[in-house]
Order: C-alpha cells, then sequence, then structure tokens
C-alpha cells in the first residue's frame, strides 16, 4: 500500500483541512478554549455536523442517490484523518453514521435506504443502538427481548441497556428475538424503531464523568411495522455482524492521527509541567514512558493502514478490527494514567476547581478512558475474537 498521497488526494486533503479549520470555533484547541455543556453540548455538536454535511464532507463513501458524495474509501479516510489532527468534535449522529448508515447500505430494502440514509447524514434523525441487555452483553445472542408477529408488526416487549444518545435519539437499531425455540444466534431479528412509539421508555443512566449519555430502555407491547424488519425475518445475526464489525473497524485510519494528537498534548503538559521537583519534560522516567507510548502510536498507525487496507481490498471491516479495538482503548488508558501520574495531586481537582489544570479536562478524559475496553466489546473479548478467527486457535468452552 502506498501510504503517500497523490496529487487529487493531496488537494483534498488541502480542501478538507481549510473547511475544517475555517468552521471550528474561534479559539478552538488551546487550553483556554471551554466546552460548553448539557443541552448547549448537543447543539454545538449538531451544528458541527451540519456543516459537515453542508459542506460536502460526510458520507464521502456513500452513493449520491442517498445524500452522500460517491467520493471513495480513501477520502473519508483523509477526512477522518484529518478530523483527527485537529481534534474536531465528533458529529452528534456517530451511531448513524459509522454503525446505522453502512449496515442500512449492505442490508437495507431500497425504500430503507430511501428513507433513513440521507437524514443521518444532515442530522435531522439521531440513531442508537438497542444491542445490550442486563443478560446479555459479551455474550449478545443470549438476547431476550421478544418481538411477535401480530398482523403487519411486530409487538416487542423487554429492556436494553447501555444504549447511547437514546434519550435524544430518533429511531434505534433493535435486536430482538423473533424465535425463541431456535438455537440462540439464529432466532434473532432487526428491527428499525421509531423511538417515538407510544411503549418506549428511556431512562438515563448516570456515568462516573457526571454525564448521562447511556440509558436503560424499556419496550412495553410496542408496535413496530414488518416494514421495517432489516435482513430479513430470524436473519437479524448476520446483520448485527455487520453493525459490530463496523463498530470496531470504524475508526480505522483516523485513529492512529486521533490517539497522536492527543499524545503532542501530553508532550505540550509535560513541558509546562513539573515533576519530583524538576522539569517533566527533564524526568527521566517520564521521558521512557513517553518514548514507549511514541513506539505503541506508531504501532497503531500502522495497523491502522492494515485496517484499511483491508477494508478497501474486501469492502467490510475484518476481525483485524479487534487488533486495533485493543490497540487504541487500551494504549489510551496507558495515557490517561500518565497525564494522572503527571499531574500528582492535581490530578484530583476537577472541573469547577479554580485550580484544575486546564479547566478539569484531563480528569473528564481519564474517567471516560475507563469506558474504552468495555464499549464496543470489552478486552477479553476482541481477544478472544483475534485466538478464534486471527490465529485460528481452538474455541475456549
Ligand atoms: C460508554 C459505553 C457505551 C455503550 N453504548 C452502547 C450502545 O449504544 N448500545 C449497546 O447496545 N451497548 C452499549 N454499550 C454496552 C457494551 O457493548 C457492553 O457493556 C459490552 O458489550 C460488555 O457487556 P456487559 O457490560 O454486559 O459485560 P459482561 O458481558 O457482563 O462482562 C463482564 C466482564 O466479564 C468478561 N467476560 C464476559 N464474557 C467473557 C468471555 N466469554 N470470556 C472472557 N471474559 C468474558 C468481560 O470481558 C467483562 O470484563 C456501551 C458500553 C459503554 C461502556
Amino acid at each position: 500500500m502506498d501510504l503517500n498521497d497523490g496529487s487529487q488526494e493531496a488537494a483534498f486533503r488541502r480542501r478538507a483541512r481549510d473547511f475544517i479549520r475555517a468552521n471550528l470555533p474561534d479559539g478552538w484547541g488551546t487550553p483556554d478554549y471551554i466546552l460548553p455543556k448539557g443541552d448547549a453540548y448537543l447543539e454545538f455538536l449538531r451544528d458541527w455536523q451540519r456543516r459537515l454535511y453542508e459542506g460536502g464532507f460526510l458520507g464521502l463513501e456513500w452513493p449520491k442517490e442517498y445524500g452522500g458524495q460517491d467520493a471513495g474509501l480513501v477520502e473519508a479516510a483523509i477526512f477522518g484523518e484529518e478530523q483527527a489532527r485537529a481534534r474536531a468534535p465528533q458529529p452528534l449522529n456517530v451511531v448513524g453514521l459509522f454503525l446505522t448508515g453502512p449496515t442500512l447500505l449492505a442490508h437495507g430494502t431500497e425504500e430503507q435506504k430511501r428513507r433513513h440514509l440521507r437524514k443521518i447524514l444532515s442530522c435531522e434523525e439521531i440513531w442508537c443502538q438497542g444491542f445490550s441487555e442486563p443478560g446479555a452483553g459479551s455474550d449478545l445472542a443470549a438476547l431476550r427481548t421478544r418481538a411477535e408477529l401480530d398482523g403487519d408488526h411486530f409487538v416487542v416487549n423487554g429492556q436494553k441497556v447501555w444504549t447511547s444518545l437514546a434519550h435524544i435519539a430518533d429511531w434505534c437499531m433493535l435486536l430482538v428475538r423473533t424465535d425463541p425455540a431456535a438455537p440462540k444466534h439464529r432466532g434473532v431479528s432487526y428491527l428499525l424503531v421509531d423511538m417515538k412509539t407510544p411503549g418506549i421508555r428511556v431512562k438515563p443512566l448516570r456515568q462516573m464523568t457526571g454525564d448521562a449519555e447511556f440509558n436503560e430502555v424499556f419496550f412495553e407491547d410496542v408496535r413496530v411495522p414488518r416494514r421495517n424488519l432489516l435482513g430479513g425475518l430470524n436473519n437479524g445475526w448476520q446483520v448485527a455482524m455487520t453493525t459490530l464489525m463496523n463498530e470496531r473497524g470504524a475508526p480505522s485510519i483516523s485513529v492512529g492521527a486521533q490517539y497522536y494528537a492527543l499524545f503532542s498534548e501530553v508532550v505540550e503538559l509535560c513541558r509546562r509541567s513539573r515533576v519530583r521537583g524538576g522539569a517533566a519534560a527533564r524526568d527521566p522516567l517520564l521521558r521512557q514512558q513517553l518514548a514507549q507510548l511514541y513506539v505503541e502510536l506508531q504501532a497503531m498507525r500502522l495497523t491502522s493502514y492494515r485496517a484499511f487496507s483491508t477494508i478497501l481490498k474486501g469492502g467490510t471491516p475484518g476481525p483485524e478490527g479487534s487488533i486495533l479495538k485493543l490497540n487504541w482503548s487500551e494504549t489510551n488508558q496507558r495515557m490517561q494514567d500518565l497525564v494522572m501520574a503527571l499531574l500528582g495531586p492535581a490530578s484530583q481537582l476537577m472541573e469547577g476547581s479554580p485550580y484544575a489544570i486546564d479547566g478539569g479536562r484531563w480528569q473528564y478524559e481519564f474517567l471516560y478512558s475507563r469506558a474504552n475496553t468495555i464499549q464496543g466489546g470489552t478486552s477479553e473479548i476482541q481477544r478472544s475474537t483475534l485466538a478464534e478467527r486471527v490465529l485460528g486457535l481452538a474455541r475456549s468452552r
């Protein structure tokens, strides 16, 4: 794989970089810039997504007929890389853009694609992912939320949990059991559910960061039209695999750039910090830890190119996505641990304290990073996937 930009790609990269710079708020990326909070933050992310869409930078690889740009995967990857370099925010509709969109493109009927894809891009409709349940996380196929056919509707009863963005979502990708008698992977179906349907109750869960971005979602006799079945009756497991492969492989090429940008900020923090009575940047132990992180980040960058190359050749991310998921989540946690050590006693000061370094941003990122090795499949599950599907080892019992 040639990692250098051709002339067209270089021109696109310049255009993307200029667009991002011109559209980020003044002061973005400086320690003085404070992100808006609560609803204002959601509005900020919505506005950012709309700007990207109107600027022609969303759905770069999606067909034009569904609101995309027909530009190709390389352009999408370049744009992702430039966003990561600028540490630009994620668009609000992350689930819709990175999970629902690719799943609909792979399995949707023409009617479903026309109905949903454009509104995902324009952020008119926010999506959430209703997969996990209290008794079905790593063992997703143990899910018990049921859907029974009643004429041309499914009637859904059950509960989901950890559903990110459900409190603001318009639609949900819902995994349900439609054949309780079938082996557990076979009796599952995939529904597209309008979150305003009567019988749906969303209860936010507060995380240790203080935010409440995920939720419990309860379904009581929720009627979902049969035309909202995605990928065929009892075929939901295959469809869910497309979603999960995209969840693990989606960061692909941008993930190296994203964590390298964060690393640069950590180095900059070192330059203005003191440890063990001297300048942090001169501390031999810290320098060694930074060098180790740098090596890991280079390995991550190369792995991300490898994963991207798989996507370019095969169209869908393979089980190699698990390497990248393990890599970014665990490297980020090590990086955040290092920052806490660097801050010393100040690491205890959260946002709101006048003495918190950089407005408490590092504490927030440290706390959030604990979720990284759980969300999108835990580290243990990624390791099992790699053992079985990449290395070909015997399945564990
Ligand atoms: C920030 C965040 C956002 C999330 N957003 C969503 C969302 O939008 N939609 C959604 O559906 N879900 C979401 N999830 C849920 C996430 O997918 C699950 O938390 C994850 O799959 C783990 O499931 P669990 O929490 O039930 O843990 P469990 O499966 O109960 O696992 C508990 C522990 O046991 C280990 N374990 C379990 N089985 C095995 C095994 N076979 N071998 C070895 N170890 C094992 C796990 O690794 C883990 O350490 C989110 C989670 C987080 C943290």
